[in-house]
């Protein structure tokens, strides 16, 4: 394939652009993204750059995995090239040396809900009133401060105790030999700051460098980059400060503007013509978009046709709001389109709830990308913190979630006295589990304690010799969670025990893929999957996701449901005084705030190639309370490039308030914490994409034999022994210097 051709001539003095730092400063859907795989592809191909020299880094793992196919695309042989997010480049990093900053190499990853378990136990330590001191604000700053680089003496002047909850709540990781998400890139930092021979490893390993999305790195971010990148060296960012949307993340777009100051020898392109939108979704975009005061004016155009007009429907309440998407996607459906054309997009994963309801009760298949599903339930969760315990007995935070789950008669009056133990004995809870630690318990109770060690005891002797998905299994069963669940009368317990068997399929799919069979390698795949899809891929489905998770993607398209005031703009930019001084907090202006959701919107118009569809309603009942809401202000400009709809030719099967029960609600009625409602959304499928195979699947076993094949992670490697198990054909492929790896033949690709 002509690498060139189907460039135009900026993109590609971006894609030819010889060494030294270079800047891409462009607007949404003009080919940034695109720019840096062709890149790779170029230096791969033309330039006889080692795959294994090569770094690029994403926002997330759906758009590093994106950036893996498009590449093996483009070019063959890439083995070695490193392309992920920041979070999966620092866990790899420390996976290898850890040691150094005297963590241990099998270290677990911390999500927010463990964290904040870790929390409450260090408030109640410290014997602070958790109603009076909220820990999500505490958990808040010290995130804040590791994505400044900060320890927490840094907090020490204008807020004590946050100091302090800091410090122990560090301790503590450290005991549990866990890292949270935002030491991931901390203690990466530090790690480099700290041992400059490591660090030598890495800025030797990396000739060239790319970053898109590079509007949202923080500055823990950037400095890691700096790091590895000289101020000559062939880095290679991409960025628009039009969507630039995580500054609630202390995403810094200082970051793009200063660029210069850093790397002074910076070569700059520019990107004007717009691949993506129509005409008309692109006027839209550059309508909202105008009224944001701090920007650099950037001209868009296109030469697509006008297109179909951007719609703009009112509704009365939320139901009625879903039900005529999903209503709208079924008559396209009907007429022959593809449901993975379809995108539709809110500002709160809460927002999903009415829309899989409605979606159910058409029978259409959806996804909703990176939000709390699969990995997120209970079941699911309390089983991986058994395997995290196997793998690193010293996390309290995962032995109290499983001391007493399924019930083994270990209350919490016992488990304080453990903990109290641990901490006079300055030792993790799992290592005073022993007779002789537990003098002050009843003999009833120590025996119950003493019988669950005796358990993790076993279990561990077992799992060196298990795969991943053995050691699941194990564990599910041995545990006797599953009786546990149908005597408890949990009505839930059938879809519960599904999900548990799902989790088994899911680490056999992960050895699979990966090729790697470890406990290790699974606990991390998952903790950097805050949402995995296990779901066939390539099945056609309809994508629901914030408008966070929709950036960098595209759709033909794409519906934005909920623009009304409260929700975008969200209502916690409208009140922006509210900021707690016992905290420490600093203030945002209502105005930063209002133009970071003003970019949200934009992100959102510029995802759809040919038709966007804006709604609001009346009247919105969220998180239990029902709300009436004016439009969103940037109706008010966009309505101008709107056509209102025309009513519905049909009338709806039922009203809502007749509706049909749908037959499979979710099993999970989540609780929502509005805190928690704005987490970090990370997708991470691997899975590439089987429909663009060059060559046919073999269907025979004995046809693969011999037979040349490719791999996401691996590369090109020889099928050398065939062997058929329940989860399907398993390969053993020879990957040269990388060695044998076994493999599901469903994670391979034949090639020439
Ligand atoms: P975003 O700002 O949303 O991240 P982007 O700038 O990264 O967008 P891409 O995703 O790279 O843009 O490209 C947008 C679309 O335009 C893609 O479908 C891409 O294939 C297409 N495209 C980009 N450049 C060209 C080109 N020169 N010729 C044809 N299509 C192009
Ligand atoms: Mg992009």
């Amino acid at each position: 394939m002509n690498l060139h051709a189907e460039l135009n001539p900026e993109q590609r003095e971006a894609v030819v652009h010889g060494d030294g730092p270079l800047l891409i400063l462009a607007g949404a859907g003009s080919g940034k993204t695109r720019v840096i795989t062709h890149r790779i592809a170029h230096l791969i191909r033309e330039c006889g750059v080692d795959p294994y020299r090569i770094l690029a880094v994403t926002f997330t793992n759906k758009a590093a995995g994106e950036m893996k196919e498009r590449v093996e695309s483009l070019v063959d042989g890439t083995r070695g090239i490193w392309i992920s997010t920041f979070h999966a480049f620092g866990a790899r990093v420390l996976r290898k040396h850890a040691d150094c900053l005297a963590w241990g190499k099998d270290f677990v990853i911390y999500d927010a809900d463990d964290s904040k378990r870790l929390g409450k136990l260090i408030l109640r330590e410290l014997d602070l009133d958790p109603d009076q001191y909220r820990v999500e604000k505490l958990l808040q700053q010290v995130e804040r401060a590791k994505h400044r680089l900060q320890g927490p003496d840094s907090l020490k002047r204008h807020f004590q105790l946050g100091a302090r909850f800091y410090a122990r709540y560090q301790k503590k990781l450290q005991q549990a030999n866990a890292f949270d998400f935002a030491d991931l890139i901390f203690q990466t930092h530090q790690l480099f700051a700290r041992f400059p021979e490591v660090l030598a490893e890495y800025r030797d390993r990396f000739l060239h460098v790319m970053v898109d999305e590079f509007q949202d790195t923080d500055r823990a971010q950037y400095s890691l980059l700096r790091m590895i990148c000289s101020a000559e060296a062939n880095l290679c960012v991409v960025g628009d400060d039009d969507q630039s949307i995580y500054m609630w993340r202390d995403a810094d777009v200082a970051n793009i503007m200063g660029f210069h100051r850093d790397f002074p020898s910076a070569q700059v392109v520019k990107l004007e013509r717009n691949y993506r939108s129509s005409a008309n979704i692109l006027d839209a975009a550059a309508r909202v978009i105008a009224a944001n005061r701090d920007r650099h004016k950037k001209r868009l155009w296109t030469e697509d046709e006008p297109g179909e007009a951007v719609v703009l429907e009112r509704y009365d309440n939320e139901h009625e709001e879903a039900e005529q998407v999903a209503r709208e996607i079924h008559q396209a459906r009907q007429q022959g389109q593809k449901l993975s054309e379809f995108a539709i997009f809110y500002r709160m994963n809460a927002q999903s709830r009415a829309l899989e309801e409605a979606f159910r009760l058409y029978g259409l298949p959806y996804l909703v990308v990176g939000s709390t599903r699969f990995f997120d339930r209970r079941e699911i969760k309390d089983m991986m913190a058994y395997l995290r315990l196997l793998h690193n007995p010293k996390s309290d935070m995962d032995l109290l979630r499983v001391i007493n789950v399924p019930a083994r008669g270990i209350g919490k009056l016992t488990q304080e006295r453990l903990l109290q133990a641990a901490a006079q004995a300055d030792r993790p809870v799992f290592e005073i589990l022993r007779a002789e630690h537990l003098g002050k318990l009843r003999s009833a109770e120590s025996k119950k304690v003493l019988a669950f060690r005796t358990l993790i005891d076993e279990l561990r002797a077992r799992i060196g010799a298990l795969d991943v998905d053995e050691v699941v299994a194990l564990a599910v069963d041995r545990s006797g969670y599953l009786d546990w669940l149908h005597n408890d009368g949990d009505p839930a317990a059938e879809a519960r025990q599904e999900n548990l068997r799902e989790l088994i399929t899911a680490a056999s799919d992960f050895s699979g893929m990966s090729g790697d069979a470890s406990m290790g390698g699974f606990l991390e795949h998952v903790a950097l999957v805050t949402a995995v899809d296990l779901d066939e891929a390539g099945s056609d489905r309809v994508s629901m996701m914030t408008l966070h998770a929709a950036k960098g993607l595209e759709f033909d398209c794409v519906f934005m449901v909920g623009l009304e005031e409260g929700l975008l703009p969200h209502y916690r930019v409208l009140q922006p005084d509210q900021e707690d001084p016992r905290y420490g907090e600093r203030k945002v202006s209502s105005y930063a705030g209002v133009e970071e959701e003003r970019r949200i919107c934009y992100v959102g118009i510029t995802r759809a190639r040919k038709k966007l569809c804006l709604s609001y309603v009346r009247s919105r009942t969220l998180f239990g309370r029902t709300q009436e809401n004016p439009p969103s202000r940037f109706l008010d400009v966009l309505a101008q490039s709107c056509q209102p709809a025309s009513p519905p030719t049909t009338t709806p099967a039922w009203t809502w308030d007749q509706r049909p029960k749908a037959k499979a609600v979710a099993v999970d009625q989540v609780e929502v914490d509005l805190d928690d409602e704005d987490e970090l959304v990370v997708d991470y499928s691997e899975d590439f994409d089987q429909s663009q195979e060059p060559l046919s699947r073999p269907e025979q076993e004995e046809q693969w034999m011999g037979l040349w094949v490719a791999h996401v992670s691996y590369g090109r490697g020889r099928v050398c022994a065939t062997s058929t198990s329940q989860m399907g054909l398993k390969l053993v492929i020879d990957f040269g210097g990388l060695g044998k790896k076994t493999i599901l033949a469903k994670f391979v690709r034949p090639e020439r």
